[in-house]
């Protein structure tokens, strides 16, 4: 089977992967003139690592493999701590928090990319691409891959139904080491003011982020003049590293949060979609890109079978991650540590990341 992929980003490489694996012949059209790499780090949850094994990439050196999720007080103390290694154990497949441009271009590897190939316009019934310049694609299936603005579901469902949630990240890597840099704990310091989450992504670099309530012409949108200064003020008071974090920031990049309703079938004839062009999320649950991985997993199985099948199932499974990442609820001052008992972190973690994974309530 011929297949149209329009978009390289973490879903469009992953099934182009799956896809040649399985013997199909895949073409693969991305906008932009090289890999798009940048963007910050995004935790791999045991389902995610598992599928990208089975897609033939080797995390062994990338990242950093993760052992705790914890919630801080702001004055530094320990509210609740999740074991990461009881799902490791679990589920054979460990969490790994890696830069997206590393995972991109892992990815990416073998994969035959055509890049500065905008698709520009979409016959969703002939799964045929109009793109830059003129040139026309067409394959037996085509998949939108590209993103929350996706061409691709707009030729079908038209309009952009992504709304900003009223919450957004300011993130970066820090790169002078810190007591976390090399540590496997994954933390988050629920505020007054928002969060700040911190997590190790191998090679030195830490990520840190501040989740912000704001919105178009408010402070700490993305068009404020002095992001840092307000940061430092809103969050100088946090635990050690957060302080020397904020001392040396300068450029954090801005990243606001969408939320929509997820339809219960995205595609039209032999045209799909897969990854955030069908079901952006706040990134509150940290399951963007592994939803995406999910639905490259399952679709590039089931790419000769009934794509609105394919559809359903991943709606039903994404609304589990979506609806709790449109709460914005990490967010909230140390809810998480008040809705789930340290004691029971880490089953509730355990058991909710194989309930949001396809690939683990299949595999398990
Ligand atoms: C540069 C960048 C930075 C990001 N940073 C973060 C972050 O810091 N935190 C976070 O939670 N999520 C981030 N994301 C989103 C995150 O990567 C996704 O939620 C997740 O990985 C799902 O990936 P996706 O492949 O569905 O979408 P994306 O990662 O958005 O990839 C879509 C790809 O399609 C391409 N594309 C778009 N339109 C067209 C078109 N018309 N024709 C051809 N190609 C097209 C885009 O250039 C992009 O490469 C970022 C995405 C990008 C592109």
């Amino acid at each position: 089977m011929r297949v149209i992929v329009i978009g390289a980003g973490v879903a469009g490489l992953a099934l182009a992967r799956g896809l040649i694996g399985g013997g199909h012949e895949v073409e693969v059209y991305e906008e932009a003139p090289e890999p798009r790499t940048a963007g910050g780090s995004v935790s791999l949850w045991p389902g995610s690592t598992a599928i990208l094994r089975g897609l033939g990439v080797d995390l062994s050196g990338a990242g950093r493999r993760l052992e705790t999720l914890e919630s801080w007080s702001t004055r530094g103390r320990v509210l609740s701590a999740a074991d990461l290694t009881d799902a490791e154990r679990a589920y054979g497949h460990p969490t790994v928090h890696v830069a997206r441009g590393e995972l991109v271009g892992l990815l990416a590897e073998g994969v035959p990319v055509t890049y500065g190939a905008a698709a520009e316009g979409v016959d969703p019934g002939r799964a045929l691409a109009r793109l830059a310049g003129g040139r026309t694609v067409r394959g037996d299936v085509l998949v939108g891959a590209d993103g929350r603005r996706s061409a691709v579901r707009h030729a079908m469902l038209g309009g952009d139904p992504a709304r900003l949630s009223g919450w957004a990240t300011w993130q970066g890597f820090a790169t002078e080491p810190t007591a976390l840099t090399g540590a496997g704990r994954a933390v988050m310091i629920p505020g007054r003011h928002g969060m700040c989450g911190l997590i190790p992504a191998g090679g030195g670099r830490l990520l840190w982020w501040f989740d912000v309530r704001t919105g178009p012409g408010r402070p700490l949108w993305g068009d404020d003049p002095d992001p840092v200064g307000r940061l430092r003020r809103l969050f100088g008071g946090f635990p050690d590293p957060v302080p020397r974090i904020l001392a040396t920031m300068t450029e954090p990049e801005f990243f606001p949060h969408h939320t929509w309703r997820i339809p219960d079938v995205w595609g039209h004839g032999p045209t799909t979609l897969a990854g955030d062009s069908a079901h952006t999320m706040p990134p509150a649950m940290a399951q963007g890109a592994n939803q995406a991985l999910e639905d490259a997993w399952l679709l590039a199985g089931s790419i000769t079978g009934d794509l609105r099948a394919y559809e359903r199932a991943r709606a039903r499974l994404v609304r589990r991650s979506a609806v709790l990442a449109g709460t914005e609820f990490t967010n909230r001052h140390e809810i998480l540590a008040r809705l789930i008992p340290r004691r029971l972190a880490t089953s509730v973690y355990t058991r909710w990341l194989r309930w949001a994974s396809g690939y683990l309530l299949t595999a398990s």
